[in-house]
């Protein structure tokens, strides 16, 4: 009866969507320092993130979840490249080129190669 009636409430509203969960994140810290201005801001994205998902304003709660993506993304890039050279080194090894410091990634174990820049076509040897 209350999942019903909850499923009742929900429908037609947003609900918790990404940007929401990284609010609710975001209002740990805030929450937890004895700071009157900072439990000022955690009441307020409190009273944001609960607005958002009672919100029957789906598209512009839509709109404004996409917007998060966009930066959330650009700020997980630099980690998830990092973790996939991390999970990779063991097959590749990343050179810089000499000439105009573009990162190359060449196969490991294959002894002495030669290397072909794929950006300005300088040739250097490296060991891999
Ligand atoms: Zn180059």
């Amino acid at each position: 009866m209350f999942g019903q009636k909850l499923q009742q409430f929900f429908y037609g509203r947003n609900g918790p969507d990404q940007f929401g969960f990284f609010m609710m994140l975001l209002i740990i810290p805030f929450a937890l320092i004895n700071n009157v201005i900072c439990n000022i801001i955690a009441w307020l994205l409190l009273l944001f993130t609960i607005f958002r998902i009672v919100s029957k304003n789906v598209s512009q709660r839509r709109k404004e979840n996409i917007a998060f993506l966009k930066i959330w993304n650009k700020i997980k890039k630099p980690f998830q490249t990092a973790k996939e050279r991390y999970n990779e080194r063991k097959f590749y090894k990343i050179f810089r080129c000499p000439k105009c410091r573009q990162k190359l990634r060449v196969p490991r174990y294959k002894g002495t190669v030669k290397v072909r820049c794929s950006k300005c076509g300088d040739v250097f040897v490296r060991k891999t």
